[in-house]
């Protein structure tokens, strides 16, 4: 036997509904919902540093993110992606020229 946390009546241990007061008890106790593995800040986080924008269907399938904040994490990465691909042509250009003046090419 146990007690029905909503009216303290002795209830049966396998029950999934109060018999006294008509509540529902599957759902307890009242643990919060667990997040995915592919739903854990750290596990986004490592996801862009490793494989950058092809992370962000992590983003857009984790129930932990609202869709105000999806989309401001889509537009940051975007924006880091564009702003490190410009880098690196410069610095193969840079590079290139520098080969070139050598006279390897
Ligand atoms: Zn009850």
């Amino acid at each position: 036997m146990k007690k029905c946390p909503f009216c303290a009546e002795e209830i049966q241990d396998e029950a999934i509904k109060c018999r006294h007061c008509n509540e529902f008890l599957a759902a307890l106790p009242p643990a919060k919902p667990k997040t995915p593995w592919y739903a854990k800040t750290s596990i986004v986080v490592l996801s862009f540093l490793t494989v950058g924008p092809f992370a962000l269907p992590l983003v857009w399938f984790n129930p932990a993110f609202s869709r105000r904040k999806k989309i401001i994490v889509t537009v940051i990465v975007l924006v880091i992606t564009y702003a490190l691909s410009v880098v690196f042509f410069r610095a193969a250009k840079t590079i290139l020229d520098y080969y070139k003046q050598v006279g390897i090419f």
